[in-house]
């Protein structure tokens, strides 16, 4: 069984889709196996998108991150990394599949509601970050 660090990021909590979006995970048969909300601080925001920094989208990332609290899940299942990030969709709006939770809710290249991370390394460094946060 595979484990992976997922986040609703500020405008799903906003928009009031925590709900729909874990229906999603469930309905797919993942099981959550731990769950919290917290507002990540801006130290936070730039460890978990490190690899981004210098790039021009990066400054609007972390103010993105910052600004409302967000959903930490670790979820488990069958190859959970690979199939999450097919079950979010990809993050240009154009290429997400319509349906996947960004194809269905999302139309902006930021506030695009879903995180889940890329590989195990990444998955234990990010659960890290998000399990120690207030
Ligand atoms: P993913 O979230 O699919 O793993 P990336 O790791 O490439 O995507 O990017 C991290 C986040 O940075 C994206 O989810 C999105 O919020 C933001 N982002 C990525 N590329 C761009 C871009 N070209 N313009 C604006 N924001 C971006
Ligand atoms: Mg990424």
């Amino acid at each position: 069984m595979e484990r992976t660090l997922v986040l609703i990021k500020p405008d799903g909590v906003e928009r009031g889709l925590i709900g729909r979006i874990i229906t999603v995970f469930e309905n797919k048969g993942l099981r959550i196996a731990d769950m919290k909300m917290c507002k990540p601080s801006k130290a936070e925001a730039e460890e978990h998108y490190k690899e981004h920094k210098g790039k021009f989208f990066f400054q609007e990332l972390i103010d993105y991150l910052t600004e409302d609290r967000i959903v930490a899940m670790i979820l488990e299942g069958e190859n959970a990394i690979e199939l999450i990030r097919k079950v979010n969709g990809d993050k240009d709006p154009l290429k997400a599949e319509g349906a996947s939770i960004r194809g269905k809710y999302a139309i902006d290249r930021t506030r695009n509601l879903v995180h889940a991370s890329e590989n195990t390394e990444n998955v234990e460094r990010e659960i890290s970050i998000w399990f120690d946060c207030k």
